[in-house]
Formats: C-alpha cells, sequence, structure tokens
C-alpha cells in the first residue's frame, strides 16, 4: 500500500481561483496507472479551497453568519476539484472512489477529533482507490475549520502503515529553506528525523491557509514516528512519481522511518 498526496501546488495554479492543472494531472495519473500499485490518495485543494477560505477567514471558525455562505461555496468548489481528479483517474482505468472529509470527519479548535475509518478500509478491502482531499470540516468547539490534505495524510498513514507514504509537489522536494524566495537553498537528498526542525521554510506568495510546508515537516515528522518512510516528488517532471513507486530512485527528498 502507497500514501500519495498529490500537492495542491501541482495540481491547481495556486495564484488564480480555481484554475485546475488537467495535463499535470493527466500525467500523475497515466504514471499511478503505470506503476500498478495499491494506492490510497489525498489530494490538496490549492486554488479551489484557500483563496475563498482566505475570504471568509474560514480556519478561524465561525464569527459571522456571512461565512456560512462561504463555507458552503469552498465545500462545492474542492468538491469540484476532486471531481476533476476522480475523471482523470478514471480515464486511466483507475476504480477511484472519493470520501470527502466534510462528511466523514470532525475537529476539535483545529486539531482533529475524529474520522469515520470503515469506508476507507471496506473500500480498500474491495480493492477499490479511496480519494480524499483538504476540505472545510465541522468543529466541534469553533463551529467549522479547514481540514487540510497533510492532516488526512497522517491520519491515513496511522490507519494504514503504508510501505511509502509520498508527497508530490511543484519543487524536487526539500531543501534547506524555500526555493522559490532564496536562491542559495541547497536540496536535501535526504533528512533525519532530528534535522526537521531546522529547516526553514517561509510561506509562498499564495500560500495555503494550512501553514504550507512548515506544517507539512512537522506532519511527516509525525508520519517519520510511525516507522513509514516519507518521500517528497516533483510532479511537474515526468516520470518521478512512478519511479518512487517502482522503488526506483529519482531526484527526491527521503525522509526515514525512526
Ligand atoms: P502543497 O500545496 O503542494 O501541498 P505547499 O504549497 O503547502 O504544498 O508547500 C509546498 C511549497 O512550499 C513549495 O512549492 C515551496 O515553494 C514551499 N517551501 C517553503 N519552504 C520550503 C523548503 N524548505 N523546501 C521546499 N519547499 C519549500
Amino acid at each position: 500500500m502507497y500514501l500519495i498526496k498529490l500537492g495542491g501546488s501541482v495540481i491547481t495554479e495556486k495564484s488564480t481561483t480555481a484554475t485546475f492543472r488537467s495535463k499535470v494531472m493527466d500525467d500523475l495519473s497515466r504514471q499511478i496507472a503505470k506503476a500498478g500499485k495499491d494506492v490510497l490518495l489525498v489530494h490538496g485543494a490549492g486554488s479551489f479551497g484557500h483563496v475563498l477560505a482566505k475570504k471568509y477567514d474560514l480556519i478561524n471558525g465561525f464569527s459571522s453568519k456571512k461565512q456560512r455562505y462561504g463555507f458552503s461555496q469552498t465545500q462545492a468548489l474542492v468538491q469540484t476539484l476532486n471531481g476533476y481528479v476522480l475523471s482523470s483517474l478514471h480515464n486511466h482505468h483507475l476504480p477511484a472512489v472519493s470520501l470527502p472529509p466534510h462528511a466523514l470527519l470532525r475537529l476539535k479548535n483545529k486539531e482533529f477529533e475524529r474520522i469515520n475509518m470503515d469506508f476507507f478500509k471496506e473500500y480498500v478491502t474491495q480493492d477499490f482507490m479511496p480519494v480524499t482531499y483538504g476540505d472545510v470540516a465541522l468543529d466541534s468547539v469553533i463551529g467549522f475549520s479547514i481540514c487540510s490534505g497533510d492532516l488526512l495524510m497522517l491520519l491515513l498513514a496511522k490507519a494504514f502503515h503504508p510501505e511509502k507514504v509520498i508527497f508530490v509537489m511543484d519543487e524536487d522536494g526539500v531543501y534547506t529553506k524555500n526555493p522559490k524566495r532564496y536562491e542559495d537553498a541547497e536540496f536535501l537528498e535526504t533528512i533525519c528525523y532530528d534535522d526537521i526542525d531546522s529547516l526553514q521554510t517561509s510561506l509562498d506568495d499564495h500560500a495555503d491557509v494550512t501553514k504550507g510546508m512548515s506544517g507539512k515537516l512537522q506532519t511527516i515528522k509525525k508520519i517519520s514516528a510511525l516507522h513509514s518512510d516519507t518521500v517528497l516528488v516533483n510532479g511537474l517532471v515526468p516520470d518521478r512519481l512512478y519511479e518512487v513507486l517502482t522503488d526506483q530512485a529519482p531526484v527526491c527528498t527521503v525522509i526515514k522511518g525512526e
């Protein structure tokens, strides 16, 4: 079992609202199909989620009635993105089924409270490919908030103990600092668990409401503690994901499980 997250920075154009990168997605679907592995898939919300989430300040919970409209619009828009992702996977004959967090998961003051994993388990048992995604979700303390794709990666890693946890992104992997901002950022082929906290992760101009790379690295730290190896790989370069899925060694960053 391979757990893959297709980052919002890869499958959407982050600077323009609701812009899907269909060619990139098709290439990723092709690579997943060609590898022929059992896969659990998560995708980010990218520009289908973060623009409205910021406008209505959804991450901080209920403060005014008009946010309900923003919440429901965001839910619909990320569901549209999920529909595009599913269509692409189906075009490559993958048995992808959608499991939306807003119907399965609850937060508690922005942190995880509970999720119904039964549906994921049953679909996996029947050889489907469950697909879930960064979404808005109910919150038992502040009304509602945002469930990031990265949180879903941690929950699924805990529940399924995948052979590899793979984050597909728009850079070759992890650098000493944000490569979009610093020319002298150095690429890291491997990272030890203990070094994660020392990396710099300044946010991009169109950063998510969900903490960007710093949040991702903290999630990866928790995944490493579960003994799973994590790989960060560039989804914009042909066949790199395929090579990770078939145990070759493309350019990527590997974080060994503890
Ligand atoms: P995604 O939406 O794909 O899950 P994010 O946009 O949240 O990912 O985070 C990935 C982005 O984080 C990269 O595109 C990069 O610009 C930025 N970033 C910040 N710090 C780093 C770093 N140290 N190494 C690599 N990327 C970084």
